[in-house]
Formats: structure tokens, sequence, C-alpha cells
């Protein structure tokens, strides 16, 4: 009998899996991963409590409709937790909506440089994903909106983006909305919006609050430190949170994810820490660097992309990074093998990543 293997659907294997940031370093005791700007404090104090507090509730199914921590973020941003929908971590949001919205048949169109689980994902739905060439590292408005076509349903645009730092004003992001088809989904994913400190920088909720075709996604993986728990959310117009509730699964969220998300919202001070921390330490890094010689992009992130002029010069930077027990994250898989991307992390590591890569520049 000759063996027939069970076969997936023919896009699922035009996916390469995502690699994460990686964690360890055989031989090297102390590590210090900047590869995942996973946050430089670790998670809120709170949300640690909150999640021990939830294991004694552990048997119990957690709340369905998640409705205290959709509360809390209406609380704090200024919405109607009506037109919340909390995720896995926004990753299983960005599969919900590619897989109502795209599909076999459809397009969704993104940045070169945007983050890769938007063509990852759209991919192994079966979508055509139309990457478009930027200008400087950053998402051109005019090339995004001549590369749509009439089987396009969704567009992805990371702002700020990972991995490149770089972000569109409110403006450009008006009229990128303004120049598509009402038919075509907006995806805007704000991932690093709180560590935002330009005012010409809006999230999403003003698009979304506009029109009927603009989604926003938002994540407690960031700025909250809380990546382990995989807690995202969207805020959407009517219509799309209906849809996201009969795509997603009726627990998708654990309760410990929920209770640590109402911890850290309610930890004081915490995010004015973090971004007053942020812009300072993304400041000095960026100036050291620049100052030994090397390339450093703009970033209104909490990382910063190093461009080191070749892809061979990035390899060795990330190999000496490595031996100090540095794990930065490299960017082949973006097609920028040249730069690596480095996670903000506290003044002390900071400072070790000054140290290690002036060393490095000065050969
Ligand atoms: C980290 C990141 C996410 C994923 O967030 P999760 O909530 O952890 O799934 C989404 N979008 C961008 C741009 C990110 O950098």
């Amino acid at each position: 009998m000759t063996a027939m293997p069970v076969m997936p659907r023919p896009s699922i294997l035009s996916v390469e899996p995502y690699v994460g940031g990686e964690s360890k370093v055989p031989g090297v005791n102390r590590i210090i991963k900047l590869s995942s700007n996973e946050g430089a404090f670790g998670p809120p104090p709170g949300a640690i409590a909150a999640i021990a507090e939830s294991a004694k509730e552990a048997h119990r199914y957690p709340d369905g409709g998640a409705t205290a921590i959709r509360e809390a973020i209406g609380r704090r941003f200024g919405l109607d937790p009506a037109r919340i929908v909390c995720g896995n971590g926004s990753d299983e949001l960005l599969s919900m909506l590619i897989l109502a919205y795209g599909g076999e048949g459809t397009e969704l169109v993104m940045s070169a440089h945007g983050f890769m689980m938007y063509d990852i994902t759209g991919r192994w739905a079966g979508c055509r994903v139309i990457k478009v060439p930027e200008r400087n590292l950053t998402a051109d408005v005019d090339g995004l909106l001549a590369a749509v076509g009439p089987r396009t349903t969704m567009m992805f645009l990371a702002n700020p983006n990972n991995p490149t730092g770089s972000i569109l004003p409110q403006s450009e992001v008006e009229r990128l909305r303004a120049g598509l088809r009402d038919d075509i989904l907006l995806v805007l994913d704000s991932a690093y919006a709180e560590y935002v400190t330009r005012p010409d920088y809006d999230p999403g909720v003003r698009l979304v609050d506009a029109a009927t075709n603009t989604v926003m996604c938002r994540t407690f993986s960031k700025i909250f430190g809380m990546g382990g728990m995989r807690l995202g959310w969207a805020y959407a117009p009517p219509a799309i949170v209906d849809v996201l509730g009969r795509v997603r699964g009726p627990f998708n969220v654990n309760a410990s994810a929920m209770a640590a998300g109402i911890a850290a919202l309610a930890e004081r001070g915490w995010v004015e820490t973090s971004v007053e921390h942020n812009t300072r330490e993304r400041a000095r890094v960026a100036a050291a660097l620049t100052g030994a010689g090397l390339k450093v992009w703009p970033s209104e992130g909490n990382f910063l992309l190093v461009d080191f002029g070749t892809a061979d010069r990035a390899k060795a930077a990330d190999a000496h990074l490595r031996s100090r027990g540095l794990i930065v994250r490299a960017m082949g898989g973006y097609g920028l093998a040249k730069c690596l991307r480095v996670t903000i992390g506290t003044s002390e590591e900071c400072g070790l990543v000054i140290e290690a890569l002036t060393a490095f520049a000065r050969g």
C-alpha cells in the first residue's frame, strides 16, 4: 500500500514558521534578552500578584465575554467597552481579522518591512500578500494606495512599525484611509502606541470612530510587560465586533491574563515611568551608537534598528554581542540582514549595549 500523507492546504506550506527572539547563548551565564521588545521593567508588580491570586480559581472557565478587562480598557482609554474585543495576544486578533476578511482569492497589502505576522498569517490564510516598497524605511502612502487592486480586501499598517521604528503622522494615516475604497479593511496595529511622544500621532481611535472599515489593535506585551500572558485587544466598529464575536473561540483569553491586565492598567505611574525611561534611554543609545559611527534609524518604539552597512558586519556585531550575553534580533527574515534590532532594556542593559557596540565599531 502506498502511503498517502495527509496534506494541509497548499498555502500553508508556503509559510516559513515565525522565529521568535532567542533567549539562550551556550556557555554564557548571564543572558540579557533584548530581542523581543518586551518592555524594560518586567511585569507590573500588581499584575504578578493578580496572576498568583487567579491561580486559586484555575479550575473555573474564564469569563468568555471578557467583561471586566474590556471595561477596564474602556475606562483607561476612554472607549466604549462594547467596541473592544480581546484576544490571546493581538496576534490572535490579526489572525481572526485575516480569516474573516481575507483568505483565498483576496489580496492583503502591507509595507515592505511591516510586521512579519501579516505576511505569515496572510499567506497561510491563502491571501496574496503584496509588500509595498518604503521610503527611508517608512511606509509610503502613495505606494500603498497604488498597490491596491480589485481583489484587495485588507491593508495592514503597524504604526509605529516594528522592526523599523518609523511612524506615520495622523495626517498621513488619514490620507491613506481616505484614498482606500470603503470596502477595504484598514488594520492599524498600534502595539507601541504608548511609547510615542510625538503630538501629531493618533493610535487609530479617531479613524475607527469615523467610519465602519478601520480597526485598531493594541497589546499588553510591550509597555505593560506581559508578553507571556498573551493579551491583546481590538477597537472596532460594531459590525466588525460582531464578526470577531463569531470567529473567536469562546474562552480565547485566559483568566490570569485578564486579571493581570486589569491590575496592569491600575498600576500607578507605570506607563509614565516606562515612557520617560524609554525616551531617555533610546536617545542615549542612539546618540552613543551614532557617535561610534553606526547608523541608527529614528524610532518611536522601545527598540532601535541599527544599520551595520553589510550583512557580514551585522553578523559579526551579533556574534560580538552574544559573546557578552546580549541577545538582540537579527533582521534577515525582514530583508534587513545588514541591521540588528535592539530592544531598550534597563539603564544598565543599555549601558552594556553601548559598551559592546562601541568596542565593536572601533574594531
Ligand atoms: C509585538 C507585536 C505584536 C504582537 O503582540 P501580541 O499581543 O504579543 O500578540 C503585534 N504587532 C506588532 C507590530 C508587534 O511588534
